[in-house]
This record gives structure tokens, C-alpha cells and sequence, in this order.
């Protein structure tokens, strides 16, 4: 298709019949096409709003959905095609939609499966903004929700009723990062015919594997236990820059997949080739990074929980940490972010001033790039249960920095702290 003769000729010719065109028509209808056959590291960036077809008949049978071809670029390129591919793969998935955001990849999910009437469940870590919608416009349109919280499977199957279409689950949630019974969640949730989405951006296709969720467990490798829907921020780990957003949704079931795919063209939430561009460049390094940020995470976790004035780290790997046996029952990686709560002794206002005094730190949102994060929060308003948690609630990132640099950098920061205090 793309070896396509233009219709137009440009230049004179020979026939005489054929008209010579204008320059500037000539130079838009240009005859000239490069040899096939190209292949590099990189495969090529595909730009397009408008997609050609040879004829009528073409333009008519042309199927997108199946990646047989392609009608327009918020259908598919052969560049967004690729990324579609390379994600389902790090996911242990067949299909894959992408989004504009990791937030409007979850977004989709919403809107592809419920509908007036139907009830979402959340679990109460839950990334916050995922709150916010279902508080507010799946709300509007009649999408009820109810709050669950992750560490009670108990409670999370007490929520399960007769209108639960969908049930959330993220491991570990965000910020509080509590690392849930995965398997038990999803089992009770499959077991009600509820639809079970991972938001599985802390794992990013490496921790664990959100499709074959039984893998490793002894004499139980042959019962299949898998999330229905895996939606990723693709701005975090398979980027690695924290210069681009993106997300995706991948799914085994093709059924599935087909009423993703088709909320997806309805909605029109595309994403740009320059952008999935950026993410196949990083995708062959996200092991490499995501180890290497996991190793240095651990070791400042480590060494933050034995600081003065640090009365708690929350980061799953950590023994102590919530549901610590949960994550060493399904992983042995770790993503390189964790939390920390400072004593609640302290003022709100040195703990303020401890974020203030971090140098190689930034303050800022979005987590998994080069440079190491921090961010402060108010746990009471994130939270409608937070009773197993005292302090000031500070959310760490690691980058690619020296572990030396940003250990010498909280330290620092921790005695500004208490000298603040002081
Ligand atoms: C960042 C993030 C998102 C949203 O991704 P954006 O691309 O920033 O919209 C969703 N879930 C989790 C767990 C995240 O960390």
C-alpha cells in the first residue's frame, strides 16, 4: 500500500497526453518512493492524520480492527501498531489499546464497561484521580462505586453485589503503597462473574505477571488465576524520560478487547507518533532501569528506616512494611518509589521544611525517570481509612542518580528538619 503510484504525474512526460503539473502541486504529489525493505534499530515513525487508499473499493473494506490495515491515524499506524504489540508482550497479554495518559487509559476502562445502574469497585489506595472520576462524572451518569479496603478481602467480597460490573485493584496502591492478597482478590471477584482491572504501573510487566497470577505458586501452576484488564501508565517505567504521557490497556479476551477498541475509536483518544516513538526508544532499557531503581530505592528505604524522625517507610519489600508478605508471595522486584511518614511529633511545618531543604530532589509529580521525586501529601484526605498509619506522609521517587548523592542529600534534609523543630 504504501509503494502506491501517486494519481498524479509530475513533470512532462513523454506521452504528451498527461498535463505538467504546478511546482508546488508537483512537489505535494511527488513521484518519488524509497526502496522497501529499510530495517534499524528504531522501526519508523509514522505520522499521519489522513490515510491513503488505492480506490473506492479499498476505502470500504479496509478493517483496522484486526491490524489488517489502516483508515486513519486515530486507528492505527504501523508505529502505534508496534508499541500495541511490544506492550501486550510485556505484559504476558494478546491485545493492547493505547491511550493519550495513564489516566485516560483508565478512564476508557470506565467508559468501555459500565453503564448507568452498574457499581465499580475501588480499592481505597486506589490512585487518587481514579477516586475523583468515580466521585464525580461516572457518578453523573449513574455509575455508582463503593470504597474497599485492599488489606480485607473480606471486605472487598462484602462489597461484591448484584450490579458490581467492574472491580479495581492496584498492588501496591499508590503512596500508602499497602501490597494486597492479589490472588485472593481476583479470585473472589472472577468467582462473581465481576471483571477484574489491574492498574499495574508499579509493576510494569515485570514485577509479576498480571495474566498468569498462579506462576511460581507451588502445585498450583495449573489453575489459571489472571486480571481481566491491565491498564499501565506508560508515562512511568516504559517511558523512563518524564518528558512523555502515555497509557495503555491490555487484555488476553478478545471479546474484551473488541469493546475497548471500539470505546477507544468512539472516543477518539489517540496518541501521537512522536510519542510512542519516545516509549519504543526506552522500552529496551526498562529492566535495566527499573532494577537499577529498585536496587537503590531499597537501599535508601533501608537506611531511611533507622533515621531519627522517621517513625515509618512504606515500601513493600521492606519487612513491616503492610503487606509485605503479600508482594514476597508474588514478587521479587520492586519499583523504585516509596513513602515515608515522619514522626507526628513533629510540626506539620518541619516536615514541610524537610521536602523544602531536598536539593537533588525535586518536587514534583509522576515517578519512574531519571530524576529522583518528592512529593508531600495529606493522608486523612486520600484516605477513609488510615488508622494504620501515623505522621507526615512524604512520597519518595528515585532516579538515576548516585545512591551516595541522595543519601547525602535526606540527610541533610532530615537535619534541616530538626533543626527547624529544634
Ligand atoms: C501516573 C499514574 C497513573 C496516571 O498516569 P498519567 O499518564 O500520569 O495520566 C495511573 N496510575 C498510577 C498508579 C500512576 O502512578
Amino acid at each position: 500500500m504504501s509503494q502506491q503510484e501517486p494519481k498524479a504525474t509530475t513533470g512532462a512526460t513523454e506521452q504528451g497526453a498527461e498535463r505538467t503539473l504546478d511546482p508546488v502541486s508537483g512537489l505535494i504529489h511527488h513521484p518519488y518512493r524509497p526502496p522497501g525493505g529499510f530495517e534499524s534499530v528504531l522501526p519508523g515513525v509514522h505520522k499521519a492524520s489522513t490515510v491513503y487508499f488505492p480506490d473506492v473499493k479499498a476505502l470500504r473494506t479496509r478493517d483496522w480492527r484486526h491490524k489488517e490495515g489502516y483508515t486513519y491515524g486515530l486507528h492505527g499506524t504501523p508505529t502505534t501498531f508496534t508499541l500495541e504489540e511490544r506492550i501486550a508482550h510485556l505484559e504476558g497479554a494478546r491485545h493492547c489499546v493505547l491511550a493519550p495518559s495513564g489516566l485516560s487509559a483508565l478512564a476508557l476502562v470506565n467508559l468501555a464497561l459500565l453503564k448507568p445502574g452498574d457499581e465499580v469497585l475501588l480499592p481505597d489506595n486506589v490512585y487518587g484521580p481514579s477516586k475523583e472520576l468515580a466521585r464525580t462524572m461516572l457518578a453523573d451518569w449513574g455509575v455508582a462505586h463503593r470504597v474497599y479496603n485492599p488489606m480485607d478481602p473480606a471486605s472487598a467480597l462484602a462489597s461484591m453485589g448484584p450490579s458490581t460490573r467492574l472491580m479495581w485493584v492496584e498492588a501496591p496502591g499508590s503512596v500508602t503503597m499497602e501490597f494486597p492478597d492479589l490472588r485472593a482478590l481476583v479470585r473472589d471477584a472472577r468467582s462473581r462473574g465481576i471483571t477484574v482491572a489491574l492498574d499495574n504501573t508499579w509493576g510494569a510487566g515485570l514485577a509479576f505477571k498480571p495474566f498468569d497470577l498462579a506462576h511460581g505458586m507451588d502445585g498450583r501452576a495449573d489453575q489459571p488465576l489472571a486480571v481481566d484488564v491491565c491498564m499501565h501508565a506508560l508515562t512511568k517505567y516504559p517511558s523512563g524520560g518524564g518528558d512523555v504521557l502515555m497509557g495503555s490497556i491490555t487484555t488476553v479476551d478478545r471479546r474484551l478487547h473488541e469493546k475497548l477498541l471500539m470505546a477507544h475509536m468512539r472516543l477518539g483518544v489517540g496518541v501521537g507518533a512522536n510519542d510512542v516513538e519516545a516509549v519504543l526508544r526506552s522500552l529496551p532499557s526498562i529492566e535495566l532501569r527499573y532494577d537499577a531503581q529498585d536496587r537503590a530505592a531499597r537501599e535508601l528505604a533501608s537506611w531511611l528506616a533507622v533515621q531519627h524522625g522517621v517513625a515509618q517507610v512504606l515500601h513493600p519489600a521492606l519487612p513491616g512494611s503492610p503487606g509485605h508478605a503479600h508482594w514476597a508471595s508474588l514478587c521479587t522486584r520492586a519499583a523504585g518509589i516509596f513513602s515515608i511518614l515522619l514522626d507526628e511529633q513533629l510540626p506539620a511545618s518541619a516536615a514541610d521544611a524537610f521536602v523544602d531543604a531536598l536539593r537533588l530532589f525535586r518536587i514534583g509529580y509522576s515517578w519512574a525517570g531519571p530524576v529522583s521525586l518528592v512529593v508531600p501529601y495529606a493522608l486523612d484526605a486520600m484516605r477513609q481509612d488510615c488508622s494504620h498509619l501515623r505522621g507526615h506522609l512524604v512520597r519518595l521517587c528515585i532516579g538515576l542518580e548516585a545512591v551516595d548523592d541522595l543519601k547525602a542529600d535526606l540527610a541533610q534534609a532530615l537535619s534541616v528538619m530538626h533543626d527547624h523543630h529544634a
